[in-house]
């Protein structure tokens, strides 16, 4: 087959399709986060239950990609590097070490379950990888690393692992992105200052950025981008302390807060 010789269009918004509509990659995916402080760093205790819930669905037929958080090392780098006025930038870079760290011990975990260490640029292998029931395992820091934008008023990331799981889920065309952490759900104020907090079980980005809560559950940057996603339209926290809920999260329960795009 030969290659035809095409010319560019005489103008670039002639090619431009007028709505943004890309395509679904492996719209199946559960992809799911893993999180740093609130369960990695527990240790096994907490974090070994979870595993066990992952492996299950996997069991099922459910097809799990695995993200992991940073947590309290991550914090410490973070604030070591501010007081140290480093630019954003190199937080960014300095910051993906961590959660490198733990997807580097969740899949040693996993590893007996098909448990795979997988990098941000290896998504082309997850259709292999899946089909024969591997658990890819990989860092939810998004690599943006020395290119990370400043947000006014602090030096962190504005993008960490949060965001990197619903950036990973919108890509791969994915519905509902899950996070495990150690609460119930979103909560009106942080349970652990606050434990009489009522949970809200569903809400959308709109009425979240409205009521101006204290503290969230998740970064900030994802609750204002969701709105904005082409697949990824619904968030869910869930208690992972709590037995059965991830399996059930994985299942398509909606169990734990679901925050949706509208
Ligand atoms: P991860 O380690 O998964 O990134 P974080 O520790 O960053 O988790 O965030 C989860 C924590 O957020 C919870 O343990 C809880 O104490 C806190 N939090 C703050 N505000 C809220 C809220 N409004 N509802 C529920 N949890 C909240
Ligand atoms: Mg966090």
């Amino acid at each position: 087959m030969s290659l035809e010789r095409r010319t560019l269009p005489s103008t670039l918004s002639a090619s431009v399709p007028t709505k943004y509509q890309p395509n679904a990659v492996m719209p199946d995916v559960k992809v799911l986060k893993i999180g740093g402080q609130s369960i990695q760093d527990r240790g096994r205790a907490a974090l070994f239950p979870i595993l066990d819930e992952i492996v299950e669905a996997r069991r099922l037929g459910i097809q799990v990609v695995v993200l992991s958080g940073g947590g309290t090392r991550a914090r410490h780098i973070y604030s070591i590097a501010s007081e140290l006025e480093m630019p954003t930038g190199v937080l960014a870079s300095l910051g993906k070490y961590i959660p490198m760290q733990n997807a580097r011990m969740l899949q040693m975990l996993l590893a007996k379950h098909g448990g795979i260490y997988i990098l941000p640029d290896d998504f082309e292998k997850l259709p292999l990888y899946l089909q024969m029931g591997c658990i890819p395992v990989m860092s939810g820091m998004p690599p943006f690393g020395y290119w990370e934008k400043r947000e006014e008023g602090s030096r962190i990331p504005p993008h960490r692992t949060d965001a990197g799981v619903f950036l990973s889920a919108e890509f791969l065309g994915c519905k509902r992105a899950l996070f495990i952490k150690d609460e119930d759900g979103l909560h009106t104020d942080d349970p652990k200052k606050n434990p009489s907090a009522p949970l809200i079980p569903r809400i959308t980005a709109k009425e979240l950025t409205a009521k101006n809560l204290p503290d969230v559950v998740i970064e900030r940057m994802v609750v204002e981008y969701l709105p904005r996603a082409q697949w990824c339209k619904e968030l869910q926290i869930v208690n992972g302390l709590k037995p059965g809920q991830v399996l059930a999260a994985l299942k398509g329960e909606d169990v734990g807060t679901i925050i949706t795009a509208t």
